[in-house]
C-alpha cells in the first residue's frame, strides 16, 4: 500500500496594506509602498543636505548673508545721503570715486569734518 503524495500547500505572500498577492521578497505591493518610500526619500534628502553642509559651512553662509544685509543697508544709507541710486552707492562703497558734489555729504555721513577747497576739487 502506497500513499499518494500530496502537494504541499503553497503559502502566498500578501501585501500588509491591501492583501494583494506579492512576491516573497516584499512586504507591500507597489501602490502601498509609495507613501513609505516617499517619506524615506524625504528623510534621506534631509540627511544628505545636513551632511553636505557641516556646521562650519552653515556658519560661513550665515556670515555671508549678514554681510550682504549690512552692505545693502550701507548702500541705502549712502544713496539716501547723496540722492543717488543704491547701485551707484554700491560702486562708491567699492572704491569708485564719487563726483565731488557728493564729497561733503559723504564726509558728513561718516562723521568727518572737512574743509573742501572748491577750486581744487573741480578737476574731476
Ligand atoms: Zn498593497
Amino acid at each position: 500500500m502506497f500513499l499518494k503524495p500530496e502537494r504541499t500547500p503553497q503559502i502566498q505572500n500578501r501585501c500588509l496594506g491591501c492583501g494583494k498577492a506579492i512576491g516573497k521578497e516584499h512586504n507591500q505591493c507597489g501602490a502601498c509602498a509609495i507613501p513609505d518610500a516617499t517619506q524615506r526619500l524625504i528623510h534621506a534628502a534631509r540627511k544628505g543636505r545636513l551632511a553636505g553642509h557641516p556646521p562650519a559651512a552653515r556658519a560661513k553662509e550665515g556670515r555671508k548673508q549678514r554681510d550682504r544685509v549690512t552692505a545693502r543697508s550701507f548702500n541705502s544709507a549712502i544713496a539716501l545721503a547723496i540722492g543717488v541710486s543704491r547701485w551707484y552707492a554700491g560702486r562708491i562703497r567699492h572704491g569708485c570715486r564719487p563726483h565731488p558734489q557728493h564729497w561733503r555729504a559723504l564726509a558728513r555721513l561718516v562723521g568727518v569734518s572737512v574743509q573742501l577747497d572748491e577750486t581744487k576739487n573741480q578737476t574731476a
